[in-house]
């Protein structure tokens, strides 16, 4: 069977994802449930506002399923606001008063940590499973990782050295949109994991 790859659809730029998904013929579609949950075999959290899609994961009834299903092997995908929901902390200076976090990363994130003046702009990242060439990164109101723990990997940083995009065994998160670009590669990357760890799950 074709694994299937589900697009938590609450809140954010899900579309993006599942049209980015479409064009390279990998099966998804959107989970608002418990339900959906169980007939997907990777999951994508968008981007969006980390504390809307946190309020309506807790009223979906979908953070413990979330997490039983990553903590049991399935990959997970965070971009943005997703990275965040992901994290094991946010920062107590950019923690909003209920910010809820599935601590699924190894990490603690920072909330727009660009500023106003840098709310949204654009860069070449070289992407360190995808190779060269970089992607173009597009980073709106944008988290970046400001600590990690031992078991996380850095799979992206900024000229100065911060990490953008990290990795913990299934868990991945980056601070940056990849669905908001025709470079579908990291798409790619992701749909392959899912592809590896349902065959070794069959
Ligand atoms: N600033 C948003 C938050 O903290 C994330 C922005 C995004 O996902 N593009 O949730």
């Amino acid at each position: 069977m074709r694994p299937t790859i589900g697009v938590l659809a609450l809140q954010g730029d899900f579309a993006e994802h599942l049209a980015t998904l479409d064009r390279l013929g990998v099966a998804a579609r959107e989970v608002r449930t418990a339900r959906d949950l169980r007939s997907v075999d990777g999951l994508i959290l968008p981007g969006g506002e980390s504390t809307t899609i946190g309020r309506l994961l807790e009223r979906f009834d979908l953070v413990e399923p979330i997490r039983a299903r990553v903590q049991a092997g399935m990959p997970v995908w965070g971009t943005c606001a997703g990275l965040i929901l992901l994290a094991r902390d946010v920062d107590p200076e950019t923690r909003a008063r209920h910010q809820l976090v599935l601590g699924l990363i190894h990490a603690v994130v920072r909330r727009n940590a660009f500023g106003s003046q840098r709310e949204s702009f654009e860069c070449d990242l070289l992407v360190e499973p995808l190779g060269p060439p970089p992607i173009r990164a597009v980073f709106i109101r944008a988290p970046v990782v400001s600590a990690i723990g031992p078991t996380v990997e850095v799979l992206a940083r900024l000229p100065d050295g911060t990490p953008v995009a990290v990795r913990q065994g299934n868990a991945i998160g980056t601070a940056f949109h990849p669905e908001l670009t025709e470079d579908a590669r990291f798409h790619a990357w992701f749909a392959a994991l899912v592809e590896c760890s349902s065959v070794g799950a069959a």
